[in-house]
């Protein structure tokens, strides 16, 4: 039999790698708590209709990208391929906006989609992302975007570049169908099946066709940044305006399109000049609250792609490395034990094999394995009430006394891991 494989698209990140993850976490979370986030965790899994009736029927996501399957009770259940949904039907079943008039919510988590796996492309990915629920102001959409580029600079990512436009509210988009009906009508046999569909179903979907020949065509329509109406311009140019003031370098992009239905108004996605496939996207959905059946309230948010942000980052610090223990002999296994239960209670990281090994051997692992520290305690040293701590790269061996031993630890790790690490 052949061994086992993880899911077609799926991936295990190990600890090597989650170290980079980690450090932007920490830095995204402090972050996001300054600006007054908060965090949210919602299920892995929703009822399929509530991606159907969000994301839109005729969109790549519902249609050929997700993961549903029925429970035992026969509910029509789907693997989350996305999060805003299920933050604004958690919103409105727990009626969050009678607690707080604007309610700002981060989440992290991964996200399933049935897509054709590439680089940096999964079938289960992750994304940290964050939802402005009941402020309709501009400044609103300012704040995702620079919160965006701040997040994106915690990464150590410096050349992202934010694309912007929009989609209009929905009566801009109704005008604009029509204008695009018309235009379009005289192309029908260029575009691709799917386009034919989608020009009597959800006209706008065209413009998010992959295929070459349906993108020619949209190239050469009229766009709908020129056919907002006077307030969707006006939001659009004051969300520019501010993010200008603020130094935060946008550029209008007036064939930006997102692949999901609920934007309606302006909208952004992050690009860096290695990838080209988004680091994050976003944008303004002032509908969709009152279209799961919540009250009428505007919203904001985005979400960064978080495999293909990661690839980008460099790990520069390094963490204090832990410290490997080991004994030689069973009393000062039993001596060393409470020792590291000590150490760790201070603070220190400690890691023991308890393997009965000869010295050498244990040493030698331990090179292997590019420790840094090893504790060592035999019998000699337990006799003496002392153990020895070993510097792997110098070569160096102290002896330190039990009754000394976390500050002295402390104070031979912090000097000389600064400095060897240089
Ligand atoms: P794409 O055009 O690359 O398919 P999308 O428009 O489908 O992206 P969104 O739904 O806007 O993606 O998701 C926001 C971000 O999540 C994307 O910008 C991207 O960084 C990330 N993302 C989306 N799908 C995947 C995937 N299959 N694997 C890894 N990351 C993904
Ligand atoms: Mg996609």
């Amino acid at each position: 039999m052949e061994g086992y494989q993880a899911p077609r698209g799926m991936r295990d990140i190990f600890p090597e790698e989650l170290e980079t993850w980690q450090e932007f976490e920490e830095q995204a979370r402090s972050l996001l708590t300054r600006y007054g986030y908060q965090e949210i965790r919602t299920p892995l899994v929703e009822e399929k209709s509530l991606f159907e009736r969000s994301v839109g029927q005729d969109t790549d996501i519902v249609m050929k990208e997700m993961y549903t399957f029925l429970d035992r009770k026969g509910r029509n259940l789907a693997l989350r391929p996305e999060g805003t949904a299920s933050v604004v039907r958690a919103y409105i079943q727990s009626q969050y906006y009678q607690r707080k008039k604007i309610s700002r919510f981060w989440y992290e988590g991964p996200m399933f989609r049935y897509d054709r796996p590439q680089k940096g492309r999964y079938r289960q990915f992750y994304q940290l992302g964050v939802e402005i629920l009941g402020g309709k102001d501009p400044y609103f959409d300012v704040e995702a975007i620079s919160l965006l580029r701040e997040l994106v600079v915690a990464a150590e990512v410096s050349d992202a570049q934010i694309h912007l436009n929009s989609l209009g509210c929905p009566a801009c988009q109704q005008n604009y169908r029509e204008i695009l009906r018309t235009f379009l009508r005289s192309n029908e046999v260029r575009f691709c099946q799917d386009c034919q569909r989608r020009l009597q179903s959800n006209i706008l979907r065209i413009f998010d066709c992959k295929n070459a020949q349906c993108a020619e065509v949209v190239r050469v329509s009229p766009p709908l940044i020129d056919k907002l109406c006077t307030s969707c311009l006006a939001h659009l140019q004051a969300v520019k305006e501010a993010l200008d003031n603020l130094g935060v370098p946008v550029k209008i992009d007036q064939w930006l399109v997102r692949g999901l239905d609920y934007y309606t108004g302006p909208v952004f996605e992050a690009f860096v000049s290695q990838e080209t496939n988004a680091i994050a996207a976003g944008g303004r959905y002032d509908t969709l609250v009152s279209s799961l059946g919540g009250p009428n309230l505007p919203a904001v948010g985005f979400a960064i792609g978080l495999d293909r942000l990661m690839t980008l980052k460099d790990s520069r610090t390094h963490r204090a490395s832990v410290i490997r223990a080991f004994f030689l002999g069973g009393r000062a296994k039993s001596v060393g034990i409470s020792l590291i239960d000590n150490l760790r209670r201070l603070g220190l990281a400690v890691e023991v094999d308890y393997e009965d090994r000869p010295l050498k051997t244990h040493l030698q692992i331990a090179h292997r394995e590019k420790i840094q520290w090893c504790l060592i305690m035999g019998e000699n040293e337990i006799a003496q009430q002392k153990f020895l701590l070993k510097n792997m790269e110098t070569r160096h061996q102290y002896t330190i006394a039990l009754n000394e031993a976390g500050q002295k630890i402390r104070e031979l790790t912090c000097s000389e891991t600064a400095s060897v690490g240089k």
